[in-house]
C-alpha cells in the first residue's frame, strides 16, 4: 500500500487551509495561510478564527485578491478552504485599463489638437490664442504627469519600496507651492491659505508630501462646483507632536456609505462631478498609502445634507521634535 503523506501535501496546496475547532479557534492553518497574513503558523494555535476572516462570508478581499471560502464541517473540526476567484482580479484589470486608456487619450487628444491648430495657422493666430492654446498644452502636459506619477507610485506601493527621503520641511512653503500649481488648473475656485504662528516643521518626504497635498487640492477643486471656494488651515493637532493640514471643500460631499471606499484603489464614487471630471481612482489610495508610510494618519468629514455641505480632509503628520529621535527612524523606513 502506498504511504501518502497528506499533511505534506496540504501544508504545500497553492490554496488556505484552516482547521477549527467548535469555538472557531484555529488547531491548524497550512503555509500559505501563514505567509498571506504574515504570521508564525506555531503561534497561530487558540487563536480566533476572526481574526483573520469575516463572519459569515462567502469571499473576502485579501492582499489585492478576492477568495472564495468553502466550509465543509465533520464531528470534531470545521475545515476552511479558501481559493482566488480569478475573475474578480480580472474584472479590477480590465477596469484598470479601460479608466488608465481613458485618462491618458483624453489629454494627449487635447494636446495633439492643440498642438496641429497651431502648426497649420501659426500665421492666422494672435498672441493671446497662441497664449490660450499653449497654456492648455500645459495644464494637460501636467495632468499626464500626475497620472504617470500615480501609477508609479502604485506600482512602488505594489513592491513596497517607496524610497522615502524623509526631512524636515516647512508646510506652509510646500503648500504655497502646490496651490500655484492647482490656481492654474482651476482658475475659478479661491484658494484660501491659513497658517498658526507657532507651528513647527514636519518630518515628511517632499515631493511625496506634494503628492498628496496635490491629489488633496486638485480633489477639494474638482468635486466642487465653479467658484466653491477651497481652505487650507495648518495648525498644531490636538493629538501631541502632530501637525494638522486640512483641506476643506463646499462641494458635493460623500455620502456615509462611500466614506471607506474613497480610499480603495481604481475606486471612483458616483456624484453629479464624476461623471463630468476626469480621475484614475487611484489619487486617496496613494494618499492613505503614502501618509501612512511617513507614521501619519488622514481622515475625511463630509456630507451630502446640503448641496454645498462639502468634505474636509485631515492630514497628520509628525512634527518635528529634535528630542525624540523620530527623523533617524523614519529614514530607516
Ligand atoms: P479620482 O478623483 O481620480 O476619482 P480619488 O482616489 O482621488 O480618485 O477619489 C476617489 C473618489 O472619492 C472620487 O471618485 C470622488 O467620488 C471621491 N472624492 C474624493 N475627494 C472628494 C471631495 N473632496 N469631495 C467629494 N468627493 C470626493
Amino acid at each position: 500500500m502506498i504511504n501518502i503523506d497528506y499533511k505534506k501535501i496540504v501544508e504545500n496546496l497553492d490554496s488556505v487551509v484552516i482547521v477549527v475547532d467548535y469555538d472557531n479557534k484555529i488547531v491548524y492553518a497550512n503555509r500559505y495561510f501563514c505567509s498571506l497574513f504574515n504570521t508564525n503558523c506555531e503561534m497561530l494555535a487558540g487563536k480566533s478564527l476572526y481574526d483573520f476572516l469575516p463572519e459569515h462570508a462567502d469571499t473576502v478581499l485579501l492582499k489585492d485578491y478576492t477568495y472564495k471560502i468553502t466550509k465543509f464541517d465533520d464531528e470534531f473540526y470545521s475545515y476552511y478552504y479558501l481559493t482566488i476567484v480569478d475573475s474578480q482580479m480580472e474584472k479590477v484589470y480590465s477596469d484598470f485599463i479601460s479608466t488608465v486608456s481613458h485618462e491618458l487619450r483624453t489629454p494627449l487628444t487635447s494636446i495633439r489638437g492643440f498642438a496641429d491648430t497651431m502648426l497649420m495657422s501659426f500665421e492666422k493666430l494672435d498672441k493671446q490664442q497662441i497664449q490660450k492654446f499653449l497654456t492648455i498644452i500645459k495644464e494637460q502636459s501636467n495632468r499626464l504627469i500626475k497620472l504617470v506619477e500615480n501609477l508609479l507610485s502604485i506600482s512602488r506601493i505594489q513592491v513596497q519600496q517607496s524610497n522615502l527621503v524623509i526631512k524636515s520641511i516647512n508646510p506652509k512653503s510646500q503648500i504655497e507651492q502646490v496651490i500655484d500649481v492647482i490656481k492654474n488648473q482651476y482658475p475659478s475656485h479661491p484658494i484660501e491659505l491659513s497658517c498658526a504662528d507657532d507651528v513647527p516643521n514636519i518630518l515628511a518626504d517632499e515631493n511625496k508630501f506634494q503628492q498628496i497635498m496635490i491629489n488633496l487640492l486638485d480633489n477639494a477643486a474638482k468635486y466642487s462646483y465653479d467658484k466653491g471656494s477651497v481652505r487650507v488651515s495648518i495648525t498644531n493637532s490636538a493629538k501631541e507632536n502632530f501637525v494638522s493640514i486640512k483641506v476643506e471643500d463646499h462641494g458635493v460631499g460623500i455620502e456615509p456609505q462611500n466614506m471607506s471606499r474613497i480610499f480603495e484603489k481604481f475606486t471612483r464614487i458616483e456624484n453629479h462631478l464624476t461623471r463630468k471630471t476626469q480621475g484614475s481612482g487611484l489619487g486617496l489610495y496613494i494618499v492613505k498609502n503614502l501618509i501612512e508610510k511617513m507614521n501619519g494618519k488622514i481622515c475625511v468629514e463630509s456630507s451630502t445634507v446640503l448641496p454645498n455641505s462639502g468634505s474636509v480632509f485631515e492630514v497628520l503628520l509628525p512634527a518635528v521634535s529634535y528630542t525624540s529621535g523620530s527623523e533617524k527612524a523614519l529614514e530607516d523606513k
